[in-house]
């Protein structure tokens, strides 16, 4: 994918990085404030406006750190080391993953359900009266 530069307007860079936050300390998170779409169900995504229309500004950061996606099926994923931040668009936290490499991310990190929680073994809950506290 080429990114269509165009003329006149200023450049996408500059648009696109004048809607950010960038943190003093540069691994942390950089956070978008500009328009944001829904994709899932509680998923948010960082949208700007392009000479192509919309697109994700995640997927622009992550194609000018990594280049183009390997495939069609890569996607701009999250490794944030405070767990996946969607707005977030740090290129040191973006990587090109697939829907299912993704996933498997997710369930390393225990953001949705696994049988694996750090390590630390489920056990059934003997005494129901005590579930409450920690
Ligand atoms: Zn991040």
């Amino acid at each position: 994918m080429v990114l269509a530069v165009k003329s006149a307007k200023r450049p996408l860079a500059e648009r696109l990085w004048a809607k950010v936050i960038i943190p003093e300390n540069p691994n942390d998170c950089y956070l978008w404030m500009g328009a944001k779409s829904h994709k899932r169900e509680g998923q948010k995504r960082p949208v700007i406006w392009t000479d192509d229309g919309t697109r994700n500004a995640a997927r622009i950061v992550c194609e000018w750190a990594h280049g183009p996606p390997p495939t069609p099926k890569h996607e701009a994923g999250h490794t944030c080391p405070t767990g996946e931040n969607e707005i977030c668009v740090n290129p040191r936290h973006l990587k090109w993953q697939t829907r299912e490499e993704n996933e498997q991310h997710k369930v390393r990190r225990g953001s949705s359900r696994s049988p694996v929680d750090g390590g630390v073994p489920h056990t059934p809950i003997a005494n129901p009266d005590s579930a409450s506290t920690p």
